[in-house]
């Protein structure tokens, strides 16, 4: 397959782990032609971060290994940082109160916010709320929680990423309501893991980040192209295959368009105007 050396090739959605490949697999991501990475934190203990500190702590792990990643590679690599939405159920499972893991949690989204203002990150992600079944009590408190991140995410000016069961038309209504109230452009929040829902009737103009899958991608373009395209690579060394390879973004926009499935202005928007509009983040550079 030969590179296009016009269109720069975004992957919305990528993770690194100190354990795992970490900048070798932002070097295959460019091998296959990638330009562009945002890196998003995610849990890396089994007991979650609780104190600021510890927050702090997890979420710098993810920065330094974004920034080595960008220093090695020619792969421009931007970060999210915030509290994984499972953080709350996990902090319950280790044994704190409900009222205690909210605290944590809390501390969590204070430290992402910090970050994002001194602009060692563009995003706050992941948030949102557990893609499984939790108790009534919880899952009102994960609300309350997403709603707050929102107005984090509007009060720092910045993109809100979120983790969420697979949206529906009926909850994306919902989100972009609450968007709305928090004050927070709806074309800044970034549905990951997205079903193929183009439609902006059916979006309620929140920005789609889809899988790079041959379905998914295929689906989504029949219903436009102001959307994302994702791998959601999680780097886990004890998951190997759990998700899409680092390759997958660029390997699969290439395939498309030499295909013909993909055309060259649908790139640009795919990969220039949406992330532009998402992040205002400029992959021309
Ligand atoms: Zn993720």
């Amino acid at each position: 397959m030969s590179r296009n050396p016009k269109l720069p090739i975004l992957d919305d959605h990528f993770h690194l782990d100190p354990r795992g490949e970490g900048t070798q697999a932002v070097k295959a991501f460019q091998r296959a032609g990638g330009t562009h990475l945002i890196i998003v934190h995610k849990p890396y203990q089994e007991t979650p971060p609780r104190t600021e500190k510890e927050h702090e702590d997890a979420m710098r792990t993810t920065l330094r290994m974004a920034r080595e990643a960008d220093e090695a590679t020619d792969v421009t690599v931007h970060t999210a940082v915030g509290p994984h939405p499972a953080e709350l159920t996990t902090n319950l499972q280790a044994g704190l109160t409900l009222d205690e893991a909210k605290e944590a949690y809390r501390n969590g989204l204070e430290v992402a916010r910090r970050l994002i203002m001194d602009h060692e990150a563009i995003a706050l992600g992941e948030i949102g709320r557990p893609h499984y079944e939790v108790p009534e009590e919880v899952w009102d408190a994960s609300n309350m929680l997403f709603l707050e991140a929102l107005e984090i995410a509007a009060d720092a000016d910045t993109t809100a990423i979120l983790h969420t069961e697979t949206a529906t038309p009926e909850t994306m209504e919902t989100w972009a309501g609450w968007a709305d109230e928090a004050g927070l452009s709806r074309q800044r929040v970034v549905n990951h893991f997205s079903p193929p829902i183009v439609d902006e009737d059916k979006n309620h103009g929140l920005t789609p980040s889809i899988l790079a899958s041959k379905d998914s991608l295929r689906e989504a373009l029949e219903e436009g192209d102001r959307f994302l395209m994702e791998t959601d690579y999680m780097d886990d060394p004890e998951r190997p295959g759990a998700v899409l390879g680092p390759k997958l973004v660029p390997r699969r926009t290439l395939q498309f368009h030499e295909a013909q499935a993909l055309s060259e202005d649908a790139w640009a928007r795919i990969h220039i105007q949406t992330p532009q509009e998402a992040y205002g983040i400029d992959t021309n550079t």
